[in-house]
């Protein structure tokens, strides 16, 4: 506004229209000067991001699929009433959004990766995916998580000011510790993030406990290894006042042992963090399956030896591919068999 030769209280009619009153034109904008409406018109856009597939009901998970501007598929998964994973009560609506079109990280295990990575989201781009889910719904969403495609600390600015709109009272107003980052383990990005002084919750997705397991699924490991990535947690819990999630996909045959789930509990005792054991979502094409559950209750039972506060998800949406990337991989599959 400031460059446009424009008073500063013009800044926050803009972002009210934007961000509360959600207009889609600029000449909507009716209490700004009309020279000044036409300007922004001519050197701006207000991209919508085109819903192109629903998945689910009402009262499940629903999974939307967006295409952005260049064509690029991406996702966000709502979830009505989940329960307190992340230490939210248990009566909001979440939602998980993405931070990047594919990823680079290609933990074996993950839809997300298979198809390599693309680009990263713009900031617009991950806060769109908040308003246009809240649109269709005709509902606000409580908590956001960055579960969707991507991996968020890979794209730090742009999720940092991202989370700046979507977290302040001028943006959508959603409180920090609403707000969860989940990353694969980028350790020095861990130690940027702990250095901002934003009360975000961060969850980490560790999926094995030794590096002899952690690097088979997750190539990750071989840059930033089980200790790397734990000192850059010991940091950051030194620096916040929130507890740390580890997230623990539970993989039949592969991180499942006993001996993994001992470790994880003094990884988790050390750090003071929660557990989140995820039973395995298959991906097709993928070979990997969740444990029994028998196998499944013993790991918990392990972590609970350990006085480990830990939880094993009941979760939603295995019947729609909520996990991670699914739902875009079978678009574009389906797209090029159409296409021949
Ligand atoms: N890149 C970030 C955030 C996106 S993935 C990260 O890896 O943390 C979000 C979560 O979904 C991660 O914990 C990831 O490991 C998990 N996930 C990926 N594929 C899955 C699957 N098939 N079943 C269950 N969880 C999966
Ligand atoms: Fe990327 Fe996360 Fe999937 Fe790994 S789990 S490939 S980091 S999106």
């Amino acid at each position: 506004m400031q460059h446009f030769g424009q008073p500063a209280y013009r800044a926050a009619q803009l972002a009210e229209w934007l961000y509360q009153k959600r207009a889609q034109t600029w000449q909507g904008m009716t209490d700004l000067p009309r020279p000044l409406r036409e300007r922004l018109a001519s050197e701006f856009s207000l991209p919508k991001m085109e819903i192109v597939r629903v998945l689910g009901s009402q009262d499940t998970t629903r999974k939307f699929l967006f295409r952005l501007g260049d064509g690029s598929l991406i996702e966000s998964v709502l979830i009505p009433a989940s329960p307190a994973l992340y230490g939210e009560k248990s009566d909001r609506q979440t939602i998980c959004i993405s931070t990047q079109v594919g990823c680079a990280y290609g933990c074996k295990f993950c839809a997300s990766g298979l198809d390599g990575f693309s680009r990263n989201l713009t900031t617009n781009e991950i806060v769109d995916q908040v308003i246009e889910v809240e649109r269709a719904a005709g509902d606000r969403i409580d908590n956001i998580v960055f579960m969707g495609m991507g991996e968020p600390l890979a794209n730090l600015n742009n999720l940092l000011a991202a989370i700046r709109i979507i977290n302040a009272p001028w943006g959508l107003g959603i409180g920090a510790r609403h707000i969860t980052v989940s990353t694969s383990g980028l350790a020095p990005q861990i130690r940027k993030l702990a250095d901002e002084p934003l009360q975000i919750r961060l969850a980490i997705s560790l999926h094995g406990a030794s590096d002899a397991v952690r690097s088979r699924i997750m190539p990750v490991n071989r840059r930033y290894n089980v200790e790397t990535l734990l000192s850059a947690c010991d940091y950051y819990v030194s620096r916040k006042k929130q507890r740390l999630t580890f997230e623990y996909i539970l993989i039949a045959g592969v991180n499942d042992a006993d001996e993994e789930a001992h470790l994880l509990g003094r990884h988790a005792r050390r750090l003071s963090a929660k557990v989140n054991l995820i039973p395995y979502n298959t991906v097709e094409g993928l070979e990997w399956s969740r444990p029994s559950r028998s196998r499944q209750e013993q790991f918990l039972a392990i972590l609970k030896e350990h006085n480990v506060s830990a939880t094993l998800r009941r979760e939603k949406g295995h019947d729609i591919a909520a996990a991670c990337g699914q739902l875009r991989l079978q678009t574009k599959r389906t797209e090029e068999t159409l296409a021949g």
